[in-house]
């Protein structure tokens, strides 16, 4: 059984074509279900039956993150006894937006996972080990679980745990793959080699990295992903996901960029204007979900920065690729006119070998401009120094404030109660 659907390896006019079906359908359940968007609509003058191209899906202004804090419950296009699951975003930019689901939008959550975890080179023959969040209502908890049993493979639920719990299950139970935080593989590697074990000879094959890039803006693998490479071959792929948008857009063997699945959302990159990006661009990811009941969204602006890739792939899917996430909006950081989001830092920190953690904090300084302080672990503090203020310099053409802490203080810094990932981005800007 092939797991790419048909409609992936269609050429681009008959996916529009397809799309523009789904949309019609979308666009008439909202009108009749959504009290948020009948209102939108009526604010807006748009008349929904006039909305059956993509060239005129773009007259509907688009749903902002605020729309859905403020109106959260108007989104809701069910009675309250049809939803199966209240998910909720990680609120990591203000207080968590609940996203309810439907028993329908499971199964679309688990179909999306299987195509996703298929474009992966998953197969019914795998045992993967999920090194996330299974709980506090994170989506991608259930999404992974749901998409590998529907895939017919298995799951190990382990969650975020500790190196040396992830290291006991891989040992007793042999996963060939794992879903993971990239950084968090970095630390497995650190556990194993402090322990005399050879990480290379394990079962493991394949990750499924999620929540932090591993490439960079030209699709090639990022200092992290070549920390991890260097010491441990197994073959990473990418993903990017969102609670809101409720799909995901995974790599294939070929990693580049995020494949769009044309029957679960449709994918728009908009300038700051609100129009599309002319081709190969950066703007902001923005979705109109297909086929979801409990709470679907009309060009939703997710905050994510991306670009598209639209040049065939050599894995068979026609469809567009969404390139790394380069940084949320919200987080643009201006240094002497150079535009940097927080991944780009991350990146040059990565870049030392002897730093092993850090956290990087903006904020506003006496001037009234965006300003850095970088704090960080490092065994080897004098060339970590050197060698990231180089780096700052020729890259980003100033170097910030740079400290050195000890693990635990970083920990400290790097975790909240009200988040359910660790921070190692903080803004404390005005
Ligand atoms: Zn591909």
């Amino acid at each position: 059984m092939s797991f790419i659907p048909e409609i992936e390896t269609k050429s681009k006019s008959e996916i529009k074509s397809f799309q523009e079906e789904l949309l019609v359908q979308s666009i008439h359940y909202l009108k009749n279900n959504s009290p948020f968007y009948q209102r939108h609509f009526a604010t807006h003058q748009i008349d929904s039956k006039k909305i059956k191209t993509l060239e005129k899906l773009i007259e509907i202004p688009p749903t902002t993150k605020d729309d859905l804090h403020n109106f959260n419950w108007d989104f809701l296009c069910v009675p309250r006894n049809k939803i199966s699951d209240y998910t909720s975003t990680s609120g990591t930019l203000g207080k968590p937006v609940t996203i309810a689901l439907t028993e329908k939008d499971l199964h679309r959550l688990a179909y999306n996972e299987m195509i996703s975890f298929a474009c992966a080179d998953a197969n019914p023959n795998d045992i993967f080990q999920l090194m996330l969040t299974l709980d506090r209502q994170f989506m991608a908890g259930i999404a992974y679980h749901e998409g590998l049993r529907k895939l017919g493979a298995a799951s190990i639920r382990v969650g975020p745990g500790s190196p040396q719990m992830q290291w006991d299950t891989i040992q007793r139970l042999k996963p060939t793959g794992l879903v993971a935080v990239p950084s968090s593989m970095l630390k497995l590697i650190d556990y194993c080699e402090q322990n005399k074990i050879d990480i290379n000879k394990s079962s493991v094959a394949k990750v499924v990295c999620i929540g932090e890039n591993i490439r960079d803006e030209n699709l090639k693998l990022n200092s992290l992903s070549q920390k991890i490479s260097e010491r441990w071959q197994v073959k990473l792929y990418g993903t990017y996901a969102s609670t809101e948008m409720q799909t995901a857009f995974t790599e294939c063997s070929c990693g580049r960029g995020g494949h769009h699945h044309p029957e679960l959302v449709i994918l728009e990159i908009l300038n700051a204007d609100n129009s599309p990006v002319r081709e190969g661009e950066v703007g902001e990811v923005t979705i109109t979900t297909l086929g979801v009941e409990g709470m679907p969204l009309l060009r939703y602006k997710t905050g994510d920065m991306a670009q598209l890739f639209m040049d065939p792939c050599s894995c068979g899917r026609t469809t567009v690729r969404l390139g790394p996430i380069l940084g949320r909006k919200q987080h643009m950081i201006k240094l002497k006119g150079t535009t940097v989001y927080p991944p780009a830092i991350f990146d040059i920190l990565q870049q030392a070998k002897s730093i092993s953690d850090f956290v990087v904090e903006a904020f506003t300084n006496e001037l009234g401009l965006d300003d850095l302080k970088i704090s960080c672990v490092s065994s080897d503090e004098i060339n970590a120094l050197k060698l990231v203020k180089d780096l700052f310099q020729s890259r980003l053409r100033v170097v910030p404030e740079i400290l050195f802490t000890t693990p635990k203080e970083i920990e400290a810094m790097q975790s909240s109660p009200q988040q359910r990932k660790i921070q190692k981005f903080i803004d404390r800007r005005k």
